[in-house]
């Protein structure tokens, strides 16, 4: 076993087994990914604690806690096929491409996309599409999806995102003020939407006609 497979393995007993994330498809998903890969080389001897970390141009890969939360609650099956808003770094992509059939990732940050495409590509995933767009109105042509993750703060439930969800589907989102929101599970059963709140949580900002604007001065509102 490798330094990083032992670090990994402390990771998910310590900071989402410990935590109550129970899915083993999950926990195994969580295990398996070299989330070091997704982070700047020089935060290598980082990309196991507790917390999240630059990715460059602002953004950052989100806690490996929160990872695994979101992707329990969006309970990816085998068969399905899921949308992404917000690539990253593409470690969440990695984890959603794991455990369904098909992954759709929207940035809207071009070197982000590009770099986070090259690495899934290298590290061997064929059932992901990545975009650069405004993820806020979703990626009408390719739905409905049975799950779909925003890993960017939301001042409200974009529409799109909700017509874009299949029968049975869940949308996962952080929902609230730019500086904290509520980890929000919303799901559409006969076409009625049920939504849950969960735990509080900081994301960055999606920004986008559904989402935030963005200030000339880099600052949204
Ligand atoms: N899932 C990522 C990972 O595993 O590294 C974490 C991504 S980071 C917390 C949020 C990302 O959302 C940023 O890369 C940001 O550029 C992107 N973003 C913000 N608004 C967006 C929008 N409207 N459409 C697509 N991406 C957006």
């Amino acid at each position: 076993m490798t330094d990083y497979e032992r670090q990994r393995q402390r990771m998910v007993e310590r900071q989402i087994l410990k935590r109550g994330v129970r899915s083993h498809r999950v926990l195994a998903a969580m295990e398996k990914i070299p989330r070091h890969r997704f982070v700047p080389e020089d935060s290598y001897g980082h990309a196991y604690e507790d917390s999240p970390l630059s990715i460059g141009k602002g953004q950052t890969i989100s806690q490996p806690y929160m990872v695994a939360l979101m992707t329990e609650c969006a309970a990816p099956e085998p068969d399905d096929r899921v949308l992404e808003v917000g690539t990253g770094s593409g470690y969440q992509t990695a984890i959603l491409a794991e455990l369904a059939r098909e992954v759709y990732s929207l940035e809207r940050i071009p070197e982000l996309a590009e770099r986070a495409e090259g690495l899934l590509s290298r590290l061997g995933y064929e059932n992901v599409s990545i975009r650069v767009g405004d993820g806020s109105e979703g990626w009408r042509e390719k739905a409905p999806f049975d799950a779909i993750i925003v890993t960017a703060g939301a001042p409200e439930l974009p529409d799109p995102l909700v017509e874009q969800l299949a029968e049975g589907g869940r949308l996962v989102i952080p929902i609230g003020s730019a500086h904290h929101q509520t980890l929000c599970t919303v799901k559409k059963e006969r076409n009625k939407i049920q939504r849950e709140e969960g735990t509080g949580c900081v994301f960055v900002p999606l920004i986008g006609t559904f989402g935030w604007e963005e200030k000339p001065s880099g600052r949204h509102s």
